[in-house]
C-alpha cells in the first residue's frame, strides 16, 4: 500500500486529501490477483445476474466482470429480458445458488417492476452473497459475527483505513437509511474497533445542516445532488460522497464538491471515489466467499 505514505497523497485545489477511490482500487485488484495466483486452483468464479435493459446496471455488471478477469477470478453472467418473471429469475438465482462451481453470486439491482428482490436475494446463501443483503448476511453484520458485509458500505470503510482517518471516539453522520447503504454504514461506523459515535440522517431530519456541522466524519448516501454543501461541513472533517445521480451536467455526487474540498480535511472524488470501492469490496468479498465454502485454504 503506498496511499498512506505522504509522497502519494494527492490533495484537492483548497488542499483536502483526495480519497482516490480507483487508485486504491487498481491497489486491490493487484493484491487480489497475487493472493490468487498463490492459491492456485480450484478458481474462483463470481457469477451476475442482469435483469432488463437498464443502462447504467449493465455497464456497472461489465465494469465488474473486467476487474474480477483483473484479479484472476472466473466470472459467469447470466442475463434475462425485462420480460422477465419472479419465477424465471428466481430458477437462475437458485441454479446458480446450488452449482458448486460459483463461489459468489451478485444480482444487479433494481430489477425492472413488477419483480420483488427479496425473495431473489434471499435464495443466494449466506456464503455465496457477496453484497451482503440477504437476511442471513444482515442479521451476521447486527449480531457483529464474521461473514459477507454489502460492499458499497465496505468500501467506505475500507477508503477511512487506508487514508488513515481516525474514527475512534469521533462523530460521523450517515445521510440515507437504505439496507443497501445507510443502515449497514452505520452499523460498520459503530462497530467495536471503530468505535465512531454514529447518526443516522434521512429524509425527515429536521435540520440537516444542524445535524452534519459538528461531524468529523460525513458520508453521504442520499442519491439528491449537491445535498451537501460547504455548510453542513466542520474544517477539517472527512467527506465521503456515495450518492449517484444522473443530472444534464452528467454525473453528480451528493456532495458539492468545489465548495466542500475548500473546508474538507480529505474528500471523496464523484466519479472515482466509493464507485470504484464497491467493486474492489465486491471482488475481495469473492475471495472471503470462496474461504467459507472451503474451496481455497486460507
Ligand atoms: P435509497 O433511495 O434506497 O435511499 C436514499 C436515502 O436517502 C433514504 O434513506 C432517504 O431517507 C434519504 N434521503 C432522501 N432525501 C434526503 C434528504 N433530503 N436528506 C437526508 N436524507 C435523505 O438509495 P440507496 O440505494 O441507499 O442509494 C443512495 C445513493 O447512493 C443513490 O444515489 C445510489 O445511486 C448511490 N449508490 C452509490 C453506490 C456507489 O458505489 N457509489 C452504490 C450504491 C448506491
Amino acid at each position: 500500500m503506498t496511499d498512506s505514505s505522504p509522497s502519494a497523497v494527492q490533495l484537492t485545489e483548497g488542499g483536502a486529501v483526495l480519497m482516490n477511490g480507483n487508485r486504491l482500487r487498481d491497489e486491490i485488484v493487484a493484491e487480489l490477483a497475487i493472493e490468487i495466483e498463490r492459491l492456485g486452483s480450484p478458481a474462483v468464479c463470481l457469477a451476475t445476474v442482469l435483469v432488463g435493459d437498464d443502462k447504467p446496471s449493465r455497464l456497472y455488471v461489465k465494469s465488474k466482470h473486467k476487474k474480477a478477469q483483473q484479479a484472476g477470478m472466473l466470472s459467469r453472467h447470466v442475463e434475462l429480458g425485462a420480460d422477465a418473471t419472479q419465477a424465471e429469475v428466481e430458477t437462475v438465482v437458485g441454479e446458480l445458488a446450488d452449482d458448486p462451481s460459483v463461489h459468489g453470486i451478485l444480482v444487479q439491482l433494481p430489477l425492472p417492476d413488477g419483480l420483488d428482490p427479496e425473495p431473489v436475494l434471499d435464495l443466494v446463501p449466506p456464503e455465496k452473497d457477496v453484497d451482503g443483503l440477504t437476511e442471513r448476511s444482515m442479521g451476521r453484520l447486527v449480531r457483529g459475527k464474521p461473514g459477507l458485509v454489502p460492499c458499497t458500505p465496505l468500501g467506505v470503510m475500507r477508503l477511512l483505513e487506508r487514508y488513515g482517518i481516525e474514527t475512534a471516539g469521533k462523530t460521523a453522520v450517515v445521510i440515507g437509511r437504505s439496507t443497501l447503504v445507510g443502515l449497514p454504514q452505520v452499523l460498520l461506523l459503530g462497530r467495536k474497533g471503530v468505535d465512531a459515535t454514529v447518526t443516522l440522517a434521512h429524509s425527515r431530519t429536521a435540520d440537516l445542516v444542524e445535524t452534519c456541522r459538528n461531524a468529523d466524519i460525513i458520508v453521504a448516501a442520499a442519491g439528491i445532488a449537491k445535498l451537501i454543501g460547504a455548510e453542513h461541513v466542520k474544517p477539517g472533517a472527512t467527506v465521503i460522497d456515495v450518492g449517484v445521480s444522473r443530472t444534464g451536467d452528467g454525473i453528480q455526487g451528493d456532495v458539492d464538491f468545489d465548495a466542500v474540498q475548500a473546508i474538507a480535511g480529505a474528500i471523496t472524488p464523484m466519479p472515482g471515489g466509493t464507485g470504484p470501492m464497491t467493486i474492489a469490496c465486491l471482488l475481495q468479498n469473492t475471495l472471503t466467499a470462496a474461504r467459507l465454502q472451503g474451496l481455497v485454504e486460507d
